[in-house]
């Protein structure tokens, strides 16, 4: 069964059609990058699947189950954006804790939530103490926990980022251009990194980006995207060397 399926999705904010009639599966555990232009609706598409913004018409399904209405709690997804969106006040520790700390929280708190409740392992302090040190030392924070954002690099603060997303251990993560504010340089050794990450973790990413050398060289799979229309589901060899149109072509330099 497809971790994700979109069954004729449309999404319009007023009269203008940002997604349209979209179809395709994600697979499980597979490394599925979104790829397009600026503007063709990949954060939008990412958002609904989120729950973050609402979907027009057609079905979203999660493992089979259409999903349109839950709610983002439900739905056990993380999501890293462009923007690493760091806690300024808080350390480093305490920004990979921060969901944990909810969760634990909530638990309290809002007990009438209940799926939350059972969406995630509550977890007691010395558990979360012990997840955030671990969560660390697989990205290499271990010895930033006790700084904050604004001292750390771009590079850093990404990582930061990604670890705040793992630590809940979700069975999706989302990532939506998480390396366009990055140098050149920084930018491959985060690629390399992320991709490794998906290797140990062994979850479903879905990764957004308008960079073809990033789809080439991260993704399992590609939707190739252009005006909210699905261009392309392939492989990245596949789409390379049999491009379904001029515009997929063009867009990923295919030789003519
Ligand atoms: P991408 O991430 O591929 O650059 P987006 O999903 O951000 O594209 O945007 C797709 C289109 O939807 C753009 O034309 C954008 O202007 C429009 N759009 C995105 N969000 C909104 C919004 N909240 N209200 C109106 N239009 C929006
Ligand atoms: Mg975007």
């Amino acid at each position: 069964m497809p971790a994700l399926t979109f069954e004729n999705i449309s999404k319009k904010f007023g009269d203008n059609t940002v997604i349209d009639a979209f179809s395709a599966e994600i697979h499980d555990g597979e490394f599925l990058v979104l790829l397009g232009p600026s503007g063709c609706g990949k954060s939008t598409l990412l958002r609904m699947i989120a729950g973050l913004s609402d979907i027009t018409s057609g079905d979203l399904l999660f493992d089979g189950s259409v999903a349109n209405d839950w709610e983002p709690k439900q739905r056990g997804v993380a999501f890293v954006f462009q923007t690493y969106a760091l806690y300024p006040h808080m350390t480093v520790r305490e920004n990979i804790a921060f969901p944990l700390i909810m969760d634990a929280f909530r638990k309290w708190y809002h007990l009438p939530i209940v799926n939350i409740v059972a969406r995630h392992r509550l977890m007691k302090r010395a558990d979360i103490a012990e997840r955030t040190l671990s969560i660390a030392r697989q990205l290499e924070l271990e010895p930033l926990l006790d700084r904050r954002p604004a001292s750390l690099s771009g590079g850093q603060r990404q990582r930061v980022a990604l670890a705040r997303a793992l630590v809940r251990n979700p069975a999706l993560y989302l990532l939506d251009e998480p390396l366009s504010n990055l140098d050149a340089k920084l930018r491959t050794q985060m690629r390399s990194e992320i991709s490794a990450l998906h290797h140990k973790v062994g979850k479903t990413f879905v990764y957004v980006t308008h960079d073809q050398v990033e789809a080439m060289t991260m993704a399992t799979r590609i939707i190739v995207m252009n005006k909210g229309i699905v261009q392309q589901v392939d492989t990245p060899d596949e789409i390379y060397d049999r491009p379904a149109n001029t515009f997929v072509a063009r867009f990923v330099g295919s030789p003519p």
